[in-house]
């Protein structure tokens, strides 16, 4: 397991939803039609633009191709580090 961080930029979001898609466990679309992050099951009535998830590698990997998968590149992912790993 690891932790990173996980962000949505709502500025840049515009709900197309291909995050959601790819990691239905990570990603929900809020009343204002923007992706926010989800707790993979932690805290699932507490999504946030922002935050940190324990992830297994694999886990971490689709949330690498759901930020991929974002039209605006509104998802921005980062190691424990602070190092961001996408986008590169
Ligand atoms: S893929 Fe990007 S634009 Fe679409 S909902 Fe997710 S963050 Fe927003």
């Amino acid at each position: 397991m690891s932790r990173i961080r996980i962000k949505v930029d709502p500025d840049l979001c515009i709900g197309a939803a291909s995050c959601v898609t790819v990691a239905p466990e990570s990603f929900e679309l809020n009343a204002d039609n923007k992706a926010e992050v989800l707790d993979h099951g932690k805290a699932p009535n507490a999504p946030s633009y922002e935050r940190w998830v324990e992830v297994t590698e694999e886990e971490k990997e689709n949330m690498i191709l759901a930020a991929q998968s974002c039209p605006t590149l509104a998802v921005y992912v980062f190691d424990e580090e602070g190092k961001q790993l996408f986008p590169e």
